[in-house]
């Protein structure tokens, strides 16, 4: 299972999928991508290997140079096309590794406003919780923060905001995560291997860090929300 995201230069797409080639070794059953193309956010995703996901975008392609990306290891839902990640609602889009633990309290919660859950991930809940932030007026990055400290379980997972084509709020607990720096380009992965092709400037987030990203600037805050300053690394992987 792996997470990539890239607020890039070029079509992100293609990126996408072989970032997450880069992450096969982990396993994993699904796959799917999402992208920004003039401020609007769209999906593919597929069952299997990402050649049925490569397959898929050549018929029905995505533009945009804003994009996140995922493999998939199921836990909650069977490995299907509608349980497959990017989960998105009208204004955000989410992937997610790890798993959250009190997803049907939410739910729960969630029902109680009129809002209800269409997959059998845990996923979806991080997506549907993140919408009703949004709804409440909050900004993508204020209802990314909110929805992040309601979560409880293991998780790296990365947001992508509708109309908001140069902004990726990551996230990491109990799972790695690296933000890659490119020149005016960002990029996140599960691993620094995953971004290799692209940079060999990383910066890990810590346990329990978030991260505010955005084409020339990196924000990170921990658990308490203080800032917190971690080192980029250069890093030797063989491409
Ligand atoms: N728990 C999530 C799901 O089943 C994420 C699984 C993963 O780590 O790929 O969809």
């Amino acid at each position: 299972c792996g997470i990539v995201g890239i607020l890039g230069r070029h079509e992100a797409a293609p990126i996408l999928v072989e970032a997450l080639k880069r992450l096969e070794y982990r396993g994993y059953d699904s796959a799917g991508i999402a992208t920004l193309n003039a401020g609007v956010l769209d999906r593919r995703r597929a069952v299997g290997k990402l050649i049925n996901l490569q397959d898929l975008l050549v018929h029905e392609p995505l533009a945009g140079k804003s994009g996140i990306g995922h493999t998939r290891w199921a836990t909650h839902g069977e490995p299907n096309v509608n349980n497959a990640h990017p989960h998105q609602t009208r204004r955000v889009a989410v992937v997610h590794n790890g798993i959250i633990e009190n997803f049907r309290e939410l739910r729960e919660e969630l029902a109680t406003k009129g809002i209800h859950y269409e997959t059998d991930t845990d996923t979806e809940t991080v997506a549907l919780l993140a919408q009703s932030y949004l709804d409440q007026g909050l900004s993508p990055r204020d209802a990314a923060e909110q929805t992040i400290a309601r979560l409880m379980g293991a998780y790296a997972l990365c947001f992508l905001f509708e109309g908001e084509d140069d902004l990726m709020i990551a996230a990491r607990k109990g799972s790695p995560l690296a933000i890659g720096h490119g020149d005016g380009e960002m990029f996140v992965g599960s691993d620094a291997i995953a971004l290799a092709p692209m940079t060999d400037k990383v910066t890990y987030l810590d346990e329990g860090d978030w991260a505010v990203i955005t084409r020339t600037s990196l924000e990170i805050r921990d658990g308490e929300g203080r800032i917190a300053n971690r080192d980029m690394r250069t890093i030797k992987i063989d491409t």
